[in-house]
C-alpha cells in the first residue's frame, strides 16, 4: 500500500473495522507519519437502476456518495456518517439480492436515513431527487414536519437552504406561503 502523501510503501495499519460491505482501515505511513484511510470491499453483483422513464444503469457507490455531499455540502455532518449511509444502503440493496431496483426505492431508502441525520440535507436531497407530481406531496410532509414542532433548532435551519433548493421546492409556485403554521389548501 502507497502513502498518498509521499509515496513511500512502508505503511501500517494501525485500525481496522467492519463497515457493512466492507473493512475500513485507518494506515500510518513509516516515512512521512501521515495517516489515511483505505476500503477493503467485496466485490458486488452489478446492480442496475431503473429510473422513472424506465432506463436502466448500473448502480454506482460514486453516485450516490456525489448527490449526497453535495445534498450536505456546509452541513455540520462527518463524513463518516455518509460513509456509513452510503455503505448501509450499498448492503441492504446487496442483501436482498435482485438485480434491478426502482431508482425511487433508492431514493427513499436515502431520504429515510438521511431524514434522521440532518432536515436541510435531506431536503435538498429530495428537492434534487423528488420530480414534479411529488413535490407537492414532500411539500405537506415538510408542512407537517413543522407543524410538529421540531425542536428550533431545526426549523431555524430552513432558511438556510439555498435559492436552487427554494425553487425546486415550489415549482410553478408563486407566492408560496412562508409562515410554517399555515394550513394547506
Ligand atoms: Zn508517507
Amino acid at each position: 500500500m502507497r502513502c498518498p502523501h509521499c509515496e513511500c510503501t512502508n505503511t501500517k495499519v494501525v485500525d481496522s473495522r467492519e463497515s457493512g460491505t466492507g473493512i475500513r482501515r485507518r494506515r500510518e505511513c513509516a516515512l512521512c507519519g501521515r495517516r489515511f484511510t483505505t476500503y477493503e470491499r467485496v466485490q458486488m453483483k452489478t446492480m442496475m437502476v431503473v429510473k422513472r422513464d424506465g432506463r436502466r444503469e448500473e448502480f454506482s457507490r460514486d453516485k450516490l456518495w456525489a448527490s449526497l455531499t453535495k445534498a450536505c455540502a456546509k452541513r455540520p455532518l462527518p463524513v463518516s456518517r455518509l460513509e456509513n449511509l452510503v455503505n448501509d444502503v450499498e448492503a441492504k440493496l446487496a442483501e436482498q439480492g435482485r438485480a434491478e431496483f426502482a431508482s425511487q426505492s433508492i431514493g427513499e431508502m436515502v431520504m429515510g436515513r438521511l431524514s434522521d441525520l440532518d432536515q436541510v440535507a435531506y431536503i435538498r436531497f429530495a428537492s434534487v431527487y423528488l420530480d414534479f407530481r411529488d413535490i407537492e406531496s414532500f411539500k405537506s410532509e415538510i408542512d407537517a414536519l413543522l407543524e410538529t414542532g421540531e425542536s428550533s433548532e431545526d426549523t431555524n435551519q430552513l432558511p438556510l437552504l439555498d435559492d436552487e433548493t427554494n425553487a425546486a421546492l415550489r415549482p410553478g409556485r408563486r407566492g408560496r406561503r412562508r409562515s410554517p403554521n399555515s394550513a394547506s389548501e
